[in-house]
């Protein structure tokens, strides 16, 4: 067993200070993913920073109407709360798709976002695994594949992005607050999470800071919004594709349209060209079904998973399909 050292921040500044000077030392929040990891031996941290009793676990309304959601809000906490429900209802159907109630408990915003991929190649120690160690290679590339990404690969690592709230904070839209160790600045969330290329251990944007909040975008109005994960089974697993999908509709026609994806891609994935094609169209299959042949044009499938593409288009049909049905429902 490896051992690390344990400090608990009253701070924010002297949680960040804590982890200066020491590039092994790692934050735990809910801990779902991380302790995990230290018993897989895949996260070696040589300290443990605990920052629950950060005052980080409010949702605000700010004064331009837009929700700020503190980096230590439960992921049950989001998913139940009544403006998030009444604005964000994306946000909340994702978070309920995920994990178990026990699970969702205890994981944050901050550490959904901070997630690692499910690829069992980098959760195995013995394995070759670029993002896990530089340079050791990719056993998911000739190996067992299936679950792995069909977009936003690189031929150092397909592994795909695990969450289910982060496809949709992509396809509403946020922006993220950090503080590090020169103040605080802000992210847009689109820029958060890196595709691998030719550094696959550099996952996000993140230099030595400590994520302070999420503050989503307005909501479109009228709304109809809808998440459907598609898996191995009905509970308990992760994704093989998801879409999670939000329109506007006047009348008929759609006014605004956004699209993001899960479980087929390396990184939360928006489909802006999908979006771009929807607006003005009316509401209705052959509009869906052209806008995920969009959404999907650049997937490349690996040698075990082609059945996600046709599988990520149904989710993102069906996803549209139930987004216009609930604008219908919102707008009467
Ligand atoms: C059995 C199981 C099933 C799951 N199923 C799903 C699923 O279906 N869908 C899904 O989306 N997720 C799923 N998850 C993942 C779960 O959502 C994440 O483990 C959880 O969101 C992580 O949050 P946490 O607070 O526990 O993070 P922690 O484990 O505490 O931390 C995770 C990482 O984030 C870093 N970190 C934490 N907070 C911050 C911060 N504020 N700033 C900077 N870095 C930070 C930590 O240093 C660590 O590297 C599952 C997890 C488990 C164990």
């Amino acid at each position: 067993m490896r051992t690390f050292a344990f400090a608990r921040a009253d701070s924010v500044a002297r949680a960040v200070e804590s982890q200066q000077g020491d590039p092994a030392s790692a934050f735990v929040a809910g801990g779902t993913t991380l302790l995990d990891l230290v018993k897989l031996d895949v996260m070696r941290p040589s300290r443990v920073i605990d920052i629950n009793a950060l005052p980080l676990n409010t949702v605000e309304r700010l004064p331009d109407d837009r929700l700020r959601i503190g980096a230590l809000v439960t992921n049950t906490d989001l998913a139940y709360h009544p403006d998030v429900l009444a604005d964000h209802p994306l946000l909340s159907q994702a978070i309920l798709a995920g994990a178990s109630s026990q699970v969702r408990n205890m994981a944050t915003t901050g550490g959904n976002l901070m997630q690692r991929t499910r690829c069992p190649y980098f959760r195995d120690a013995a394995a070759a695994c670029n993002k896990r160690e530089p340079g050791s290679g990719c056993d998911a590339l000739h190996g067992v594949n299936r679950m792995h990404a069909v977009l936003g690969g690189s031929s150092e690592c397909v592994a795909v992005h695990p969450s289910d709230m982060c496809v949709a904070l992509a396809a509403i839209g946020a922006t993220l607050t950090l503080h590090g160790p020169r103040g605080e600045r802000e992210i847009e969330f689109a820029d958060f999470h890196r595709l691998p290329g030719t550094t696959p251990y550099l996952e996000h944007d993140l230099d030595n800071e400590l994520i302070v909040a999420v503050t989503l975008a307005p909501p479109l109005v009228p709304l109809g919004a809808a998440y459907v994960k598609l898996r191995d089974r009905a509970a308990y697993e992760f994704a093989l594709a998801s879409a999670g999908a939000m329109l506007s509709l006047d009348e008929e026609l759609i006014g605004e349209a956004r699209l993001a994806l899960g479980g087929v891609a390396t990184k939360p994935w928006r489909c802006r060209e999908a979006e771009a094609s929807l607006a003005g169209k009316r509401a209705d299959t052959a509009a869906f079904e052209a806008a995920a042949d969009l959404a999907l044009a650049d997937a490349r499938p690996l040698s075990h998973n082609a059945f996600k593409i046709p599988l990520a288009r149904q989710a993102i049909v069906r996803a549209l399909r139930d987004a216009a049905r609930r604008a219908r429902e919102d707008d009467a």
